[in-house]
């Protein structure tokens, strides 16, 4: 299904999903107005609704402007988000499904980053694509600002069990520094090697990179990898640590690691 990744603040994505059928479209996590109307002006598509998938300001910080210049009457983001997400109309729980156009999203709690993060699983148009905001990136998963170790566990987990064919959106590109983490802990890991330069060539040319896919998660992204012996052994995991607990140890070395 057409999505247009939006670049936006210093390393922010907006995203613009579009109903091909219908040409309704949404738009995801508008962090501020200028690019996301600027990208809007230069497709066919009537915006129906905006996508939050946090709270944050970088990814919300468009939302009034963008809702009013475009007369959007939709604008969701999670129950418990409300009065922290500018213009929010919608109140969302985990499995609460809606419509663009023709497309079917879904979604699904999953807090970790912030309390009231969602993700957005699009279906209806070829594969799969899962709007991930501050939770899963390429290669890596947000830092745990609201929550414990856990929480962010049990959301990467139900992320994880995606169709592996969904397309990841996320909303930084982090990938090149989250490689970089990825094979400083886990350096045997071939398909790390492979992804920093498939990343390499397309930072290169400017080029965003996503979407990835969950497949591609599973085999690189060592916030999904908790249960690797060589993740366990760089970071000194015990092997019969839980995955609770070594989630925890990857977040905290990764916040550590320069
Ligand atoms: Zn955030
Ligand atoms: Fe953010």
């Amino acid at each position: 299904m057409p999505v247009i990744p939006i670049a936006c603040l210093s390393d922010n994505y907006a995203y613009l999903l579009v109903c091909p059928e219908t040409k309704q479209a949404a738009i995801v996590d508008p962090a501020e107005p200028g690019p996301v109307l600027r990208a809007l002006a230069r497709e066919t598509a009537s915006v129906a609704a905006i996508l939050c998938t946090h709270h944050h300001h970088d990814h919300v910080g468009g939302n009034q402007e963008v809702a009013l210049t475009l007369g959007v009457l939709r604008i969701y983001g999670h129950e418990s988000d409300k009065g922290r997400i500018p213009s929010q109309t919608h109140g969302l729980r985990d499995g609460d499904t809606f419509e663009i156009g023709k497309l079917k999203v879904s979604v699904l709690h999953v807090p970790g980053h912030t309390t009231g993060a969602v993700a957005y699983v699009v279906t209806g148009d070829g594969d799969p694509a899962v709007f991930t905001g501050d939770t899963l990136f390429v290669a890596g998963c947000g830092r745990l600002f609201e929550c414990q170790p856990p929480a962010m566990q049990e959301s990467l987990q139900k992320l994880a069990r995606l169709d592996g064919r969904t397309r990841v959106y996320c909303g930084h590109e982090y990938t090149e520094s989250n490689l970089k983490f990825a094979a400083h802990v886990e350096p045997l890991n071939h398909a790390i090697t492979e992804a920093r330069i498939h990343t390499a060539a397309l930072r290169k040319n400017g080029k965003p990179t996503v979407p990835s896919t969950i497949e591609n998660e599973l085999c690189y992204n060592p916030f999904l990898r908790t249960h690797s012996p060589e993740i366990r052994s760089s970071l000194g995991i015990p092997v019969n640590a839980s995955s609770e607990d070594a989630l925890g140890a990857i977040r905290k070395a990764k916040d550590n690691y320069r």
